[in-house]
């Protein structure tokens, strides 16, 4: 079985810990691989080389570490089935998903290719006579970034294509389940000319990442997961006086009008709840259904999610629907079902003890949907991170916001409408970041910062866009003034 090395320096390296975590084919159910749990004396040694890579790659000019990420971009678009292949196989999605994740993260080196306009600042002449003044955007040092397992390439590279192209150096902790495609990654970043210790991996749990918030070497750390972790993440980044980004959980509400237009919402709720077999930080996870509207839509989403195929991801006949991500999850997620259902809701599409004949191992759980699903029931308010679509009802769009806006989260919410009225009246008062009109998961790209709210983000500056610049900088204000000539500058005066 391989063991993943950590990579330290430029050089891969095997962790000092003896305890390891397996990283499965969630298609099939059978291990691939392992990874250290690294200790902090790993988080250590990366610090060490990422302090000794600073200096250098600080002065190396933006428009030449751009040149990096051009070539980056050349390195991953030759190998861009190979690595597709490679996330599906080690998370379970389908090619297609495989192929919008990585693109997707492709999108953010096209983004850090544009480094030197990026990190222009400010200047004005004469703030008063004869002193000017002007901003720099300046890398803070060597960052962190600890990520999730359900978008292997996106996630790790809403952070560190934008953290080097700053002139950060960056030590990234993948998700212990998915850690493959971002070790494959780190080779072709090597290929593209980024210097040793400047990025570097360090595998692991709680451990690493514990080390790295303590760690005094290190300056800022992104953080994408679940939200108490996210939570905690940030209170302790903070305590170490690290600037902190850290991404939690979502319950996504959908909100379908009586006027909506029945195919293309169905469809879009089917992708939107069931695509990445729903465990996207942006899936719709509770579709409230307003007035008419669930007799005009459910039947109709019903009927697709009949022809829904759920199968392993790695052959060459693609499922519409892949695994989830371990057998641990498929069983919460089958549990809070019945749940769900012992609190009164009703299953009008069943995907416990989904089984696939081809892979009777893999961990699958299919299209599920639950109706009359009202806020006494707890998986109203619970991510449930499986493909499990919960059906509210309401009889007003003032009831629908209410219950939008009544849990905790705050990533994405949507409406579905023919109504500009309504539309607007839904995008000013929803409490959520990230607000889809007609459109089931509004992820912004990447020259937009990817703005989640409430239990959904804690921080003030989102991962993405301008606001992924200024989290990887900060500022530093110059002003200028030079004395009245001597009388020794015969070259300035006549
Ligand atoms: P997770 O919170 O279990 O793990 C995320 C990372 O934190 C992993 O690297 C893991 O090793 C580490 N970790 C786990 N427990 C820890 C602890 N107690 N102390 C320190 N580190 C710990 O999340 P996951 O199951 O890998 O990912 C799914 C979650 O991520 C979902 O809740 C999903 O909504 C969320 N997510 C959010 C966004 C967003 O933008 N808001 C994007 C993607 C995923």
């Amino acid at each position: 079985m391989e063991t993943l090395p950590n990579l330290i320096g430029g050089q891969w390296s095997t962790s000092s810990a003896s305890e390891k975590s397996p990283v499965m084919n969630p298609s099939r159910g059978d291990q691939i691989a392992e990874v250290p749990m690294s200790s902090a004396a790993d988080v250590d040694a990366a610090v060490q080389a990422a302090q000794k890579a600073f200096p250098d790659w600080r002065e190396t000019p933006p428009n030449e570490r751009a040149q990096v990420m051009y070539r980056l971009k050349a390195l991953l678009e030759d190998e861009f089935d190979e690595l597709a292949k490679g996330i599906s196989r080690e998370h379970g999605k389908t090619l297609i998903e495989a192929r919008g994740d990585l693109r997707r993260g492709l999108e953010m080196v096209e983004y850090a290719c544009g480094a030197p306009t990026l990190l222009m600042g400010e200047s004005l002449e004469n703030i008063a006579r004869g002193i000017d003044c002007h901003t720099d955007r300046v890398p803070l040092g060597v960052v962190a970034g600890i990520c999730p397992f359900n978008f292997p390439a996106l996630v790790p590279m809403w952070m560190w294509p934008l953290a080097l192209a700053c002139g950060n150096c960056f030590i990234l902790k993948p998700s212990e389940k998915v850690p493959m495609t971002m070790q494959r990654v780190a080779e072709l970043l090597k290929k593209a000319g980024l210097p040793d210790g400047v990025f570097s991996i360090v595998h692991g749990g709680r451990e690493a990442v514990d080390a790295l918030l303590e760690h005094p070497g290190i300056e800022a750390i992104s953080f994408v997961g679940s939200t108490p972790v996210a939570e905690a993440i940030y209170k302790k980044g903070c305590l170490h006086g690290k600037r902190v980004q850290s991404a939690g959980g979502a319950k996504n509400f959908l909100v379908i009008m009586p006027d909506a237009d029945p195919e293309p919402t169905a469809a879009a709720l089917r992708d939107s709840a069931f695509g990445c077999a729903g465990e996207r930080c942006m899936a719709g996870s509770v579709a409230v259904a307003v007035g008419e509207a669930g007799n005009r839509i459910l039947p109709g989403l019903v009927d697709i999610i009949k022809g829904m195929k759920v199968g392993p991801t790695d052959g060459v006949d693609q499922p519409d629907m892949g695994a989830v991500i371990t057998g641990a999850h498929r069983d919460r997620v089958n549990e809070l079902i019945s749940l769900g259902e012992s609190k009164g809701g009703k299953v009008i599409a069943d995907g416990r003890n989904a089984k696939v004949a081809d892979a009777p191992d893999g961990f699958y759980v299919g299209p599920t949907v639950i109706d009359e699903v009202d806020y006494g029931n707890d998986i109203a308010t619970t991510e449930i991170f499986g493909p499990v679509l919960s059906v509210m009802r309401a009889k007003t769009l003032d009831e629908a916001i209410a219950a939008a806006n009544k849990q905790s989260f705050g990533n994405g919410a949507c409406i579905f409408t023919t109504s500009g009225k309504a539309a607007r009246e839904f995008r000013h008062r929803v409490s959520a970041g990230m607000v889809g009109v007609n459109v089931g998961v509004p992820a912004p790209l990447a020259y937009f910062p990817f703005t989640g709210w409430n239990q959904s983000f804690y921080g003030d500056l989102h991962m993405q866009g301008r606001e992924g610049v200024q989290f990887y900088t900060k500022q530093k204000t110059t002003t200028t003034r030079w004395f009245s000539f001597g009388e020794g500058d015969i070259w300035v005066k006549d």
